[in-house]
């Protein structure tokens, strides 16, 4: 469905409920809507008994821009008894009347619950958050009008044959086709009444490639300091939808122009304009911000990306001039912004495995900077630090790291050198330890007393399965041993040698294999 054609195809002007018409009233029909069945369903099974049920909020924009939404809300003028008895799976836990209903066998996770909310009306907002009570409405106008931005309010009517039409109050069909990101209504008013908005219309913006209307902005700019009284848990997640777009960087960028970045991650706001040295062209903050936005060029996962955004979070602190060098140095950074990154994702209320294995991957980031002479030990001691599960996130890091210098080449020697040795430490050494009877199962199996007969056994078997891997059983090893503990020492010895030898070729293939893999001597 291409945007032009919604826009073409204006049908009536009449308000969808038959209520006031105060209000402009734009509706548009569009065919082929592709709802999916689970949304659909949702709202057949409420109009089938009576109740009106539209889509609403960032679902609908979201079609109307193309994109796969999020999740879905419908609102209806059904109350929370109303709709919890039409349904067979539902949850009701919030105080502002949403029922969720489930459908546990959808396989798109986006489509497991969708949100059915009653209209409602919102009384006065004393502490700029919240308001100070809830009541539910008959009319589709309330509901639209306690909405935040007019692209986030526009209602979309499904019909039997996958129909629908768009109800527009506000302006929310010419914004999104002009890209812009307006409240609905007085922009300072909403605001008071929730400042979370100021955070969501910068999201927003920066998650659809939007600008910010100049009245809006100007509300937002001098109202920015209410971001003070929101829960930490709703700027997290906000903060995360940020970080996961496609656009993070100019989201971060937004934020400190408009002056909200210091109610987000005051730390970050500290690194803009902290100069660096050497190979370093950009400050703290544009390095970091650009660490981050080749994390999501690369489409790596939150955890990544919030650790290339705050790797080197602990550079203002550690900042010192050196006069012999003539530069600025940053020592011990690593382990300044490890503690740092913890603290502030802690302050975000993120969940401990995120705030883990972010403060892993930043505490090392240095690792490859520090080594000019890659050896094989100084890699397996790293990857013991960081974690095996880690090792290629934090390889990873490295590239973003680099990218965020502005080097232009990912792909270097040395890189791919790295690469090779993380694989080469990774991989498990061909050893006696392989084998499914060990030393001591030998010994009770052939009666032998410990000495050097009992590794010759174990060597001469691994030989075999060297050879043949299916005959790495307990039983055919154990048969094997009581056959072999029978031949006398020197033979057995040959027989045990011949099998290190082997186990050295078998790795140095095994070395060769990876090497050439990565273009590596
Ligand atoms: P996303 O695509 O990230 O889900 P969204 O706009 O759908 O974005 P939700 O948090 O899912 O955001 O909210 C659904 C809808 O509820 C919004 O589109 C908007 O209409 C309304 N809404 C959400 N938060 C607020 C708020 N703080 N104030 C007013 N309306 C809000
Ligand atoms: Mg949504």
């Amino acid at each position: 469905m291409d945007i032009t054609t919604v826009f073409g195809t204006v049908i009536v002007g009449s308000s969808p409920t038959g209520g006031t018409k105060k209000m402009t009233l734009k509706n548009y029909e569009v065919k082929d809507l592709h709802i999916p069945d689970e949304v659909t369903t949702v709202v057949k099974t409420l109009k089938n008994k009576g109740f009106e049920a539209y889509l609403i909020g960032g679902c609908v924009r979201d079609i109307l821009l193309n994109r796969k939404p999020k999740d879905w809300d419908v609102t209806t003028n059904a109350v929370p008894d109303e709709i919890i008895a039409l349904f067979e799976d539902t949850f009701y836990e919030n105080t502002y009347g949403t029922v969720g209903v489930v459908n546990k066998i959808a396989t798109d996770e986006t489509l497991r619950t969708v949100e059915v909310t009653p209209y409602r009306l919102e009384s006065e907002y004393t502490d700029n958050r919240r308001p100070d009570s809830v009541t539910f409405s008959k009319k589709l106008e309330d509901d639209v009008q306690r909405r935040d931005f007019t692209v986030n309010a526009i209602a979309l009517d499904l019909d039997e044959k996958g129909t629908g039409k768009f109800f527009d109050f506000y302006t929310g069909t010419e914004d999104l086709k002009d890209m812009i990101i307006r409240t609905v209504g007085e922009p300072t008013d909403r605001f008071q009444e929730d400042g979370l908005r100021i955070m969501r219309a910068v999201r927003l913006a920066t998650e659809l490639g939007f600008t910010i209307d100049k009245n809006t902005e100007k509300a937002l700019v001098s109202n920015a300091s209410l971001l003070e009284n929101i829960s930490k848990e709703r700027i997290r997640d906000e903060f995360i939808k940020m970080i996961n777009s496609d656009n993070p960087m100019s989201g971060l960028v937004l934020s400190h122009k408009l002056g909200i970045l210091p109610y987000i991650v005051p730390e970050l706001e500290v690194a803009v304009s902290i100069e660096q040295s050497r190979s370093h062209v950009y400050d703290v903050f544009e390095h970091s911000l650009r660490a981050l936005q080749h994390a999501a060029s690369k489409k790596y996962t939150l955890e990544m990306r919030l650790a290339a955004l705050f790797h080197d979070i602990g550079k203002p602190a550690t900042r010192r001039w050196s006069k012999e060098q003539n530069i600025w140095t940053f020592y011990g950074h690593e382990v300044v912004g490890a503690k740092m990154v913890n603290k502030i994702l802690n302050d975000l209320k993120f969940p401990k495995k995120i705030i883990e294995k972010v403060t892993k991957l930043v505490r090392w980031h240095m690792f490859f900077a520090d080594t000019e002479q890659i050896s094989l030990s100084a890699v397996r001691r790293i990857i013991s630090s960081v974690g095996r599960d880690n090792i290629w996130d934090l390889m990873n890091l490295r590239g973003c790291d680099r990218m965020g210098m502005g080097r232009p080449k990912e792909n270097t020697y040395r890189v791919r050198k790295y690469h090779s040795m993380v694989e080469e430490a990774l991989t498990d050494p061909i050893s006696v330890g392989m084998l499914k009877l060990d030393g001591k199962g030998i010994m009770e199996t052939t009666k032998e007393a410990p000495g050097p007969k009992i590794g010759f056994i174990l060597h001469a078997l691994l030989e075999e399965v060297l050879d043949n891997p299916a005959l790495n059983t307990e039983e055919y090893l154990k048969k094997r041993a009581k056959e072999l503990v029978k031949l006398d020492a020197s033979e057995l010895q040959k027989l045990g040698e011949s099998g290190k030898e082997i186990k050295e070729k078998e790795e140095e293939e095994k070395i060769k294999e990876i090497r050439k893999k990565h273009w590596v001597e």
